[in-house]
């Protein structure tokens, strides 16, 4: 799960990072006073949105930049008009852009350095990474690509935690002087607990500022959510904003689907994770691409799979439905009935074509054949995944 800059701030600073001043606004007047509120002669106005690169994006109107320094409250005010209720597109929220419906005010800082740093999982070695880059305020993918020699990642051994050794190494490696190195290793060590302690995937801050006066402030950061630990979470699960997600993601947690939307035109819904990525690949080797990713689990219920049917049903993208099961504990017999339910509540617009296999699949085809539903059976993998893709539209 992904929360707002404006809320990743507060987890941060009351983890002890410091921060510039500031606070969140959904009305122009609301900047305005906030501007006003701010002991400060020139602001920074920030659109909140779930994505990176709002610097350099531009809105649905034409107006640059979700992130604007400015001299005055009224030019807080004036920015905060055009960005809220716009669309803000970047490089990382597709062409449609996402809606803006809160803005952060803050005090804009003096910058004396940019800087990159970041705890995420490494999933190549298990256990977390600490990350550090002197080029802040740049992708840090850019910088991996341009000059990875500029980029540091500690391993972080989770039983042992992060080692004051760790910290200096990675607060030097910034260009702190050796006899400055008290603030960013606090503030790594800060950064490190917070992740910790919130079952963080990702803290990324860029940049991290030093400031004219020697202050090491966060002036951006992303905080990601592991899901599978938000119900130890309430606190962080109530800073959902369902406005910024793929409505299709939301209607799949709802049903407690295991579901990626993609941006293909062929809806699959498959049991199994492994047999779903094999679905796709499959698709993608016929010359076809996948809608989205759909395992319905194990122990579907006949609710769950009429749930999933619907979803894909209802996503504007799908032109085919491609439902591959092998049944093991979920029964062959059960889905069968979850599709004709969900086929009776809504005829399906597009071709369905069904693969199963495994248990009860003869009792499964037979209530399929009899519901008297246009359907098309296929046997073989790489023959379910040809008719899929040529329903489509071919490759
Ligand atoms: P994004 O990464 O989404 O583009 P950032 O918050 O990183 O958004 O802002 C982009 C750039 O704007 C930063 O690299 C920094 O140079 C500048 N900036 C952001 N916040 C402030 C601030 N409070 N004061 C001064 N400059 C800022
Ligand atoms: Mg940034």
């Amino acid at each position: 799960m992904n929360i707002h800059e404006y809320q990743a701030r507060d987890l941060l600073s009351s983890a002890g990072v410091a921060v510039p001043r500031g606070a969140v606004a959904r009305t122009p007047e609301e900047a305005e006073s906030i501007a006003r509120s701010l002991p400060c002669n020139s602001f920074v106005v920030k659109a909140q949105v779930h994505a990176g690169g709002r610097g350099k994006g531009t809105f649905k109107d034409g107006f640059k930049s979700g992130v604007h320094l400015v001299k005055t409250p009224a030019q807080v005010r004036d920015v905060a008009a055009r960005m809220l209720g716009n669309q803000l597109i970047t490089h990382q929220t597709g062409p449609e852009g996402k809606p803006v419906h809160a803005v952060l005010v803050g005090e804009s800082t003096e910058i004396a350095r940019e800087l990159y740093l970041a705890i995420t999982l490494d999933r190549v070695f298990n256990c977390p990474v600490l990350i550090a880059s002197r080029e802040g305020g740049v992708e840090i993918e850019t910088v991996a690509e341009k000059n990875p020699a500029a980029i540091l990642r500690e391993k972080i051994d989770p039983g042992l935690g992060l080692q004051p050794y760790e910290a200096r190494k990675a607060s030097i490696f910034l260009g702190f002087p050796s006899t400055g190195l008290r603030a960013p290793c606090r503030l790594i060590h800060a950064v490190y607990r917070l992740f910790l302690e919130k079952d963080c995937s990702q803290v990324e801050i860029n940049p991290l500022a030093v400031t004219k006066g020697g202050d090491v402030v966060a002036l951006d950061a992303k905080l990601n959510f592991d899901d599978n630990a938000l119900f130890r979470h309430k606190e962080i699960e109530s800073l959902r904003d369902a406005a910024q997600e793929d409505p299709r993601d939301l209607a799949a947690a709802e049903h407690h689907l295991n579901y990626i939307g993609l941006d293909g035109n062929i809806g699959c819904m498959v049991n199994g994770a492994g047999l779903a990525m094999a679905t796709m690949d499959l698709l993608q080797a016929a010359g076809g691409r996948p809608a989205n990713f759909l395992d319905v689990g194990g122990g579907a219920s006949e609710q769950q799979i009429t749930a999933a049917f619907k979803l894909l049903q209802t996503d504007s993208q799908v032109r085919v439905i491609f439902i591959n099961i092998f049944g093991g504990i979920l029964k062959c017999d059960v889905l069968a009935h979850g599709i004709v339910a969900a086929c009776r509540a809504a005829a399906p617009r597009v071709p369905v074509i069904v693969r199963l296999q495994g248990t009860n699949v003869e009792e499964g085809r037979k209530v399929l054949r009899e519901s008297g539903l246009k359907l098309t059976a296929a046997e073989g993998l790489m023959e379910a995944a040809q008719k899929a893709v040529a329903a489509a539209g071919g490759k």
